[in-house]
């Protein structure tokens, strides 16, 4: 066992998490002293880097917040809460300003932001930076702003294990694994800024590291989640022996690639409307249903940006040459990859969990602004406006000056999971919670996980088989199929159940 020390630090905030939203964070509640831990180094492991598309934002002429938020009510399958969407749509302007003062350079069109489109958005509003290397410009600028921070002291290569309460039930610090020791530092308030769930999957576009941890975190504090159940996949991940898999930007489908099998047939025709431009669910759904039938599905892009693919497109060009795939000259081989979960910690307007001084922000936030369906390049928006609010919200609270932990849990030392248990808890989140679900398959993936929990010796593989089984049990629940939940023996959408879901750590054994 792993004693915990008790010289612990004080800080006025503690942010876990340093990827855009949590580096963002730790920025904004300057000059309070912040401790900033995360897995890696900053930006490290981070789905932030990663991004590519580009971040939202109603700057055109043409457009309006009252637009972007119709946009986002839309993308999101009747769950959307519109006041969220509505103040998420009417801060972005305001926000891309704050980024670009910390050094981010957005690609730009003479002297305007160069804009792009996506899909599901009426105007063209999305910003990038370096064609498709936008969250890599984004983590750059801003990790330089907290490694220049004096206020800031980070704890890279750093694990945050549990939230530490006081008497009270208020959040009294954290308790982390911290260059081989486990040591708990007081601070009134912490961020949970840890992202996604995508490493749960066999197929993902995410970090491995991204399980949910901060899902498992806030949850063992009592923290009420949200929305679990909707997973976004994405239909067009590389598929080549690489874990995780990197992605195919749905832009190159914006600039004409079409989905094909591999005798050439276009492969969404008769399915949607939109053809290759179909919602991502759906398109997901059907590179799925014939991947089922042992059909390999394949994007030809090869008559996309015909002089310059590798100028326009440098992040997906690089990552097929580094697998032997040339994409002007053969079709790129696609699977669908977990991708983005909409759910996560359930927070307020003021992105207050209900457990006092916890705050969640970034991709593991469930704010409600993207219902059961994310629209495309909301989720760096925000991780860049919900910073600034939560350091608001912190400097107008009165915490105690002191905070008392009460006593923590001894911590075992660490044991990795083995490759097998990680890929029997990853096969059986694809396989039973992925793009398609049913009652059937739901229950045998629960009780896989539960399993897999149950006889591992690792801290980590237990905590992500509750997470998956959290997951599992709220999908089980919507006896419906919306946006990105797909239930085969549910299909249609129901009345009865257009209404958020919530989970407490309690329903990840629920009968
Ligand atoms: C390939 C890809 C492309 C994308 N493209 C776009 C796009 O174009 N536009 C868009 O809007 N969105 C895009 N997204 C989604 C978007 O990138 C993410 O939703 C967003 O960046 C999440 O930011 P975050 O700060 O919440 O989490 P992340 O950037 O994932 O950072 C999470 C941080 O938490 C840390 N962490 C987690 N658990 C712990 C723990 N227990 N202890 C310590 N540290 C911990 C990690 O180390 C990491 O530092 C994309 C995602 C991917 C994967």
């Amino acid at each position: 066992m792993n004693a915990v020390r008790s010289d612990a630090e004080t800080f006025d905030a503690i942010v876990v998490g340093a990827g855009l939203a949590g580096m963002l964070t730790a920025l904004e509640l300057r000059p309070r002293r912040v401790a900033l831990v995360s897995y890696g180094s900053l930006g490290q492991w981070t789905s932030s880097a990663w991004a590519q598309g580009g971040i939202a934002a109603a700057v055109g002429d043409d457009d309006s917040p009252a637009l972007h938020a119709a946009d986002t009510v839309a993308a999101g399958a009747g769950l959307v809460e519109r006041r969220v969407a509505a103040r998420l749509a009417a801060d972005a302007p305001h926000a891309i300003e704050r980024v670009a003062a910390l050094g981010v350079r957005f690609d730009r069109e003479d002297a305007h932001y160069a804009l792009g489109r996506e899909g599901a958005h009426s105007r063209r509003r999305i910003l990038r930076a370096g064609g498709d290397a936008t969250g890599a410009e984004l983590v750059r600028a801003i990790a330089l702003a907290v490694h220049a921070s004096a206020d800031i002291v980070c704890y890279e290569d750093s694990r945050a294990l549990d939230v530490v309460l006081d008497a009270g039930g208020a959040v009294a610090g954290l308790t982390l694994r911290v260059a081989g020791d486990v040591r708990t530092f007081s601070a009134p308030c912490v961020v949970l800024a840890t992202g996604g769930l995508g490493g749960l999957y066999r197929f993902t576009t995410n970090p491995t590291s991204s399980r949910g941890a901060g899902i498992a975190i806030a949850a063992r504090a009592g923290a009420r989640l949200a929305d679990l159940e909707f997973v976004q996949f994405h239909p067009t991940a590389l598929d080549v022996a690489a874990d995780p898999l990197p992605l195919v930007s749905e832009a190159v489908r914006g600039e004409g690639a079409v989905l094909v099998d591999a005798r050439g047939s276009l492969v969404m025709a008769g399915v949607d409307a939109a053809l290759d431009l179909a919602p991502r669910d759906v398109v997901a759904r059907r590179v799925f249903a014939l991947r089922q039938a042992n059909e390999r599905v394949y994007l030809d892009a090869r008559h996309v940006a015909p002089d310059n693919f590798p100028e326009r497109f440098p992040t997906v060009f690089d990552a097929c040459m580094r697998y032997g795939i040339d994409p002007r000259h053969e079709p790129i081989p696609i699977v669908p990859a977990a991708h983005y979960h909409m759910g996560g910690v359930a927070v307020d307007l003021a992105d207050r969990t209900n457990v006092p001084g916890l705050y969640a922000c970034g991709e593991v936030a469930a704010t409600g602004v993207h219902g059961a369906n994310r629209l495309a390049s909301n989720s760096l928006l925000e991780s860049v406006v919900y910073p600034e609010r939560i350091a608001r919200d912190v400097a107008a609270r009165t915490f105690a000056r002191v905070v008392r932990p009460a006593a923590t849990r001894a911590y075992a030392a660490p044991v990795p999971g083995s490759d097998a248990e990680w890929r029997s808890l990853r096969d059986a989140m694809y396989a039973g919670v992925g793009v398609e679900r049913n009652e059937a398959g739901l229950s045998v993936a629960i009780e896989r996980l539960n399993a897999i929990g149950d006889a591992s010796p690792s801290d980590d593989v237990r905590e992500a088989a509750v997470v998956g089984a959290l997951v599992a049990h709220a999908a089980l629940r919507r006896r419906e199929s919306r946006g990105s939940h797909m239930r085969t023996d549910h299909p249609e959408r129901s009345i009865a159940e257009r209404h958020r879901s919530y989970s407490t750590l309690a329903d990840a054994r629920s009968a």
